[in-house]
């Protein structure tokens, strides 16, 4: 058994009773100061302060401040080279349409073939927008560094693939991508607040990632975007907005890019959502990714062992190697949507993605040894008893 290492957090979350909840790699779990930050943000600064509330509760700095925050809490990013806002989708268009204009002679965005289908959208979309000569190349995450060539302008990948889980040698891969003259942006989606990651050390032009789900900001909660603090001045932003813009009460019609990756703002900023974000932040402070890496992998561990030994017909599709690992685990099975369900008619709650995956996501600020246990128990009685087999677990609702 692995040693416990619990971070004990829990009592920071509203956390319904008699759930297990291992699906906050998808959407995490409500911090209790939201609420009442919300509440304040609504009846105080709308409600009292209205149009004054942009500069007397700060509401216009909000983007560069959060994003100083992610930068320092998650990223070992400087000040002022972290955006937040918009969604995740769009902050890869953003970052994709930059890259390309940073190696106008190339013409090829290279990525990988399961790599999450929002992020292959934006690159087909700004594809048939460059129009000739450009194409999406994608080959599986294993063969990324062969495929590099002079051609390459921009590679986007994700470091913790949604299915499997498996995490990219981050470091690695952008030595490589640089060498050939290519821009390299990292998809943080599952990996802030899950793995440490350090953008200083490894160098990355671009980043991007979203809030909603290791960081607990809540449905709808706004992405972000990374730019290496040398490069905002050459990068003229796609989707230039007026709230990117230098100055964007002077209403000119002419756009001049703001300082650093305050570029990358487009519109007004959902101002409840962003307070939303920040008091889910409040969560993280004082604790230490090394301290939360090293739980959450003696969660997934525990997991592992206790899945294979008890749950026949379960395959694991995550790599064994931990450190390949990011904070999910996810198993192959034939009746795997089915199975989910029963497993959250039961009170612990995973999710389930095409063909066959069960992806159980490992939140150690909530998450503890005792409820990986309890979940194992649930989830063998549910394959042993092929409670699966039952006709009210086979429909299918949109979103798995
Ligand atoms: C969750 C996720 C997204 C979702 O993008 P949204 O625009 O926030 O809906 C995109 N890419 C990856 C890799 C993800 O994991």
């Amino acid at each position: 058994m692995t040693q416990n290492v619990d971070l004990p957090r829990k009592h920071l979350f509203d956390m319904p009773e008699g759930l297990i909840y291992l699906d906050g790699n998808s959407l995490g779990m409500l911090p209790k100061g939201v609420g009442a930050r919300v509440a304040e943000t609504i009846e105080q600064e709308w409600g009292q302060s209205l149009i004054r509330a942009w500069n007397s509760a700060g509401w216009m700095d909000l983007p560069r401040l959060l994003g100083d925050r992610l930068g320092r809490l998650f990223l070992n990013a400087p000040a002022g080279s972290v955006s937040v806002g918009d969604t995740l989708s769009i902050k890869v268009y953003q970052a994709l349409t930059a890259a390309m204009k940073m190696r106008p002679d190339r013409s090829v965005i290279l990525s990988d073939s399961n790599n999450f289908p929002s992020d292959l959208y934006m690159a087909q979309g700004l594809i048939q927008t460059l129009g000739q000569g450009y194409r999406l190349e994608t080959v599986p995450a294993d063969d990324i560094e062969s495929a590099l060539s002079e051609d390459v302008a921009a590679v986007l990948l994700t470091e913790v693939d949604y299915r499997t889980g498996r995490r990219l040698d981050a470091d690695r891969i952008t030595r490589a991508v640089q060498d050939v003259g290519a821009v390299m942006i990292w998809d943080l989606a599952h990996s802030l607040g899950a793995v440490p990651v350090d953008m200083t050390a490894n160098g990355a032009e671009f980043a991007v990632g979203c809030t909603y789900k290791y960081l607990n900001a809540g449905p709808g909660a706004p992405g972000f975007i990374y730019i290496r603090s040398d490069l905002p001045d050459g990068v003229q932003p796609a989707l230039a907005g007026w709230m990117g813009h230098a100055n964007p009460f002077a209403m000119d019609p002419a756009y001049e890019p703001g300082p650093a990756a305050e570029r990358f703002r487009i519109g007004t900023p959902p101002i409840v959502q962003m307070r939303m974000l920040e008091a889910a932040l409040d969560v993280w402070d004082g604790v230490s990714m090394q301290d939360l890496r090293e739980a959450s992998l003696a969660l997934s561990e525990t997991f592992i062992v206790e899945v294979e030994r008890r749950c026949p017909g379960l395959v694991l599709a995550s790599p064994r190697d931990p450190q390949r690992r990011g904070s999910q685990v996810s198993f192959r099975f034939d009746h795997g949507y089915a199975a989910m369900q029963a497993l959250i008619a039961n009170g612990v709650i995973g999710d389930f993605r095409a063909p066959d995956i069960m992806r159980f996501g490992f939140t150690p600020l909530y998450i503890d040894q005792a409820d990986v246990m309890a979940a194992v128990d649930v989830l063998e009685r549910v394959i042993v008893d092929r409670q699966w087999d039952r006709p009210e677990f086979q429909t299918r609702s949109r979103v798995t």
